[in-house]
């Protein structure tokens, strides 16, 4: 997807600081937000630094070692909110429900032992 001249993404915007949103997790190349619409007791973004790529296809084919990165920083995150295991999830097109097009993997978790917790 061609992006050159378009607004920097919302994700940009955030890393930035120009968009508050506590980053939660950091590398050098990928930084964790929780999302401001939770569907899950655990429901963080994990998301590329740099906006090249606009969904995981693009991003699997240009740098799979950074799709590598992000599963890896998802597990760490997931373990950090305490969740051991997760659901990742890439919408991929606007008929998939994704709406922002820098890519993103979202983290979608229960704490241990959170039946209660919603
Ligand atoms: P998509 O539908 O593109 O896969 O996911 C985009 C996600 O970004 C949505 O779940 C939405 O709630 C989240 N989001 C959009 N704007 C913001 C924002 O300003 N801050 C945070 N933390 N999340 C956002």
């Amino acid at each position: 997807t061609e992006r050159v001249g378009t607004e920097p993404s919302i994700f940009t915007r955030i890393l930035r600081g120009e968009i508050p949103s506590e980053i939660v997790l950091q590398t050098d190349d990928v930084f964790v937000i929780r999302d401001i619409a939770p569907q899950a007791p655990i429901h963080l973004l994990v998301i590329p630094k740099a906006d090249e790529y606009a969904d995981v296809v693009e991003l699997a084919a240009g740098d799979p070692k950074l799709l590598a990165s992000m599963v890896e920083v998802a597990r760490v995150a997931a373990s950090q909110a305490g969740a051991a295991d997760f659901r990742l999830i890439f919408n991929t097109g606007v008929g998939a429900g994704q709406t922002v097009f820098h890519v993103h993997a979202h983290v979608l978790a229960t704490r241990f032992g959170g039946l209660a917790e919603a």
